[in-house]
């Protein structure tokens, strides 16, 4: 009776003086098997075994029996509510399902004859790749998020500029000096949930451009140099991948779908060689009408949707003026050229 009083004295002494858990119960563990034995080394009438359980050792049997079984059932209910902590929630994206919230969110989509339970299904299913998230990529980002386009990269980088926010309406303030990609990400998950976001925050290279395409069903081309337009072009085309195309400058915007691999020509077939230095300002040297790339970046978004949902038909061989400044928009025809080292016929009979 002595020891258990001494043992209860010690237990509230380590409870006072804050011992942790593990080194008390570690104690209490040792002392116990020192016990148990003591039971087998010492004469059944020894002081020591009449103080603990009056030289029975089957009141040591029991009592580590219920410790033991105790220990086991704590252990258990811990490691089932990690699990059902750690768990997925319920409302990510699964391949055929849509929870309640998203049939909600997605019914003006369903409602539309051309895309329906069967569109919006593959949207989620689809794996859309934006490259450049500024001026272009804002609103397109945006759009692809909102429309319920499963898997959305995002390669860029830039951080957010102060002087991007006159256009670039994914990024905000507090967002300045930021990685433009986290930034998207951040502002597109916050305005829909059910969808991946997979930024990429690196320079579009060869290498790069090959594994990351190849990961994609559609390509979306929106950066701000004539460099990285070739390369997306070039691998685009090799890999048959549809790639939808912007481009401003000042009050102008442009926009094409090109998919040589099925018909129509490539960005290169139209613009076969660079503009010569200074023959192309940048918007930084330009200028651009603010909601000018909302109107082109939500085009392209427009056309990337079609594409996924197959029941209508992308802007193929076709490109699109649209004139801010007078309110005026025009398309016409585009075509391949058979020379072209990207796309054209020669070139594919050489090789
Ligand atoms: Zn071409």
């Amino acid at each position: 009776m002595a020891l258990f009083i001494s043992l209860a004295v010690s237990l509230s002494f380590a409870w006072i003086l804050k011992i942790p858990r593990r080194i008390v119960f570690g104690i209490l563990v040792l002392g116990y098997f020192v016990t148990l034995f003591a039971h087998f080394i010492l004469p059944v009438d020894a002081p020591l075994l009449r103080a603990t359980s009056g030289g029975d050792v089957r009141v040591w049997g029991v009592l580590g029996g219920a410790i033991g079984l105790i220990a086991l059932y704590v252990t258990l209910l811990r490691r089932f509510k990690a699990r059902a902590k750690a768990a997925p929630e319920p409302s990510r994206p699964t391949s055929n399902t849509f929870s309640d919230t998203e049939l909600e969110r997605y019914a003006r989509h369903i409602v539309l004859r051309e895309i329906g339970g069967a569109g919006q299904k593959q949207l989620k299913n689809a794996r859309i790749l934006v490259i450049g998230a500024g001026g272009l990529g804002a609103p397109a980002l945006q759009y692809l998020a909102a429309a319920g386009v499963g898997t959305i990269g995002v390669i860029d980088d830039d951080v957010v500029d102060n002087s991007n926010l006159q256009r670039q309406v994914i990024h905000q303030d507090a967002a300045i000096g930021t990685p433009k990609v986290f930034s998207a990400q951040k502002m597109m998950l916050a305005q829909n949930p059910f969808i991946a976001v997979k930024p990429y925050h690196r320079r579009l290279d060869e290498v790069v451009a090959m594994n990351l395409f190849a990961d994609y069903d559609i390509i979306l081309e929106g950066s701000d140099n004539f460099e990285t337009r070739y390369l997306a072009n070039r691998v685009a085309a090799k890999l048959g991948k549809p790639l939808v195309s912007g481009a401003l400058s000042q009050w102008e915007g442009q926009l094409a779908v090109y998919h040589p691999t099925v018909s129509g020509p490539c960005y290169q077939c139209i613009f076969p060689q660079k503009p010569a230095e200074g023959m192309a300002p940048t918007c930084a040297e330009a200028g651009v009408f603010a909601p000018l790339p909302g109107v082109i970046g939500a085009m392209m978004a427009g056309e990337a949707i079609k594409f996924v949902i197959k029941s209508t038909q992308p802007m193929i061989g076709e490109m699109l003026i649209y004139d801010a400044l007078y309110g005026e928009s025009r398309k016409f025809t585009i075509k391949q050229r058979p020379d072209c080292p990207i796309c054209g016929q020669d070139h594919q009979d050489q090789s």
